[in-house]
């Protein structure tokens, strides 16, 4: 085989340096860590979270520590208006948008038959309408610049199966709507250089789920996982560097189940 013909140089592929990403959910747990490691692969990251407390500063703190740049920008996630401005300021202030991560999201629980609409309705504005509204904005800087993108958005291994003891039909309904959507934007963009996956993470280690009333179900959680226990956020992280890089280049509309083994059986 004559070697000067191979172009390949699989670790490059992995690699993230001068690209621009924005991250939704910044502010804690698994877009906090993804947003770290994107920084640790070369990439600038815009910040994006609702909270106000020192989650936004912290992830910058690292990513500074990385040497990259980043941009703290509050902004609620059901506002379409504020993520306009997000992705203005970002592709601003750090340059052309390629990678995105829409990770904000709220989960709770109640009977379906007891639950209020407005528990229903401010979930599903979050976790579909947000991820819907986030992609939208996002895209539409990519599909502008013309350098193409790649998003990933976080649904759960709670939009394939229904979790044993959870009562939480607008989450898990929320979670198959954004593998759904993922899937239909991959498609309506196919052609015009925006890839769009989901990642389904199985139960993680994140504040969402170590609240106090659900620390009685963790012995739980991890009983029911083949793998014995429960994804920590660092383990998000590879699976969203590979469906943002040129590494997955061939995979779109497609949902990568992190789950420690969990919808296998
Ligand atoms: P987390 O630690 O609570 O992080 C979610 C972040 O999103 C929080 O900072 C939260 O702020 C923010 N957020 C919520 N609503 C927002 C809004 N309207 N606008 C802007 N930011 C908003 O939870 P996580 O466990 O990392 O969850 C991240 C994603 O992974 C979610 O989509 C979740 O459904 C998904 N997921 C988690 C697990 C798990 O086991 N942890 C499993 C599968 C999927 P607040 O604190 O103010 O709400």
């Amino acid at each position: 085989m004559n070697d000067a013909a191979i172009s390949l140089n699989a670790p490059a592929l992995f690699d993230l340096s001068g690209r621009v990403a924005l991250v939704t959910g910044a502010g804690s747990g698994i877009g906090q860590r993804i947003a770290m490691g994107l920084a640790q692969c070369g990439a600038d990251v815009a910040l994006v979270d609702r909270r106000t407390d020192d989650g936004l500063a912290n992830t910058a703190a690292f990513i500074a520590q990385t040497g990259r740049r980043s941009l703290q920008i509050a902004a609620d996630v059901t506002s379409g208006e504020a993520l306009e401005e997000a992705v203005t300021r970002t592709e601003a202030e750090l340059g052309p948008l390629r990678m995105a991560v829409n990770a904000a999201g709220i989960a709770n629980a109640e009977r379906c038959e007891d639950m209020p609409e407005d528990q229903y309705q401010t979930l599903m504005d979050i976790n579909m309408k947000g991820v819907w509204l986030s992609c939208k904005a996002e895209a539409r800087a990519m599909l502008s610049h013309g350098k193409g993108g790649s998003i990933v958005n976080i649904a759960s291994m709670s939009g394939v199966i229904v979790n044993r003891g959870l009562n939480q039909v607008h989450y898990n309904a929320s979670k198959a709507g954004v593998i759904h959507m993922s899937k239909s934007m991959a498609m309506e963009w196919v052609d015009r250089g925006i890839r769009v996956n989901s990642i389904s993470p199985g139960y993680t280690a994140t504040p969402m789920n170590t609240r106090p009333e659900m620390v009685h179900q963790t012995r739980e959680f991890e009983s029911q996982t083949p793998m014995q226990r429960m994804a920590s956020v660092d383990e998000m992280v590879g699976p969203a560097v590979f469906l943002l890089s040129d590494a997955s280049s061939y995979c779109t509309g497609v949902d990568l189940l992190v789950d420690g083994g969990f919808c296998c059986w």
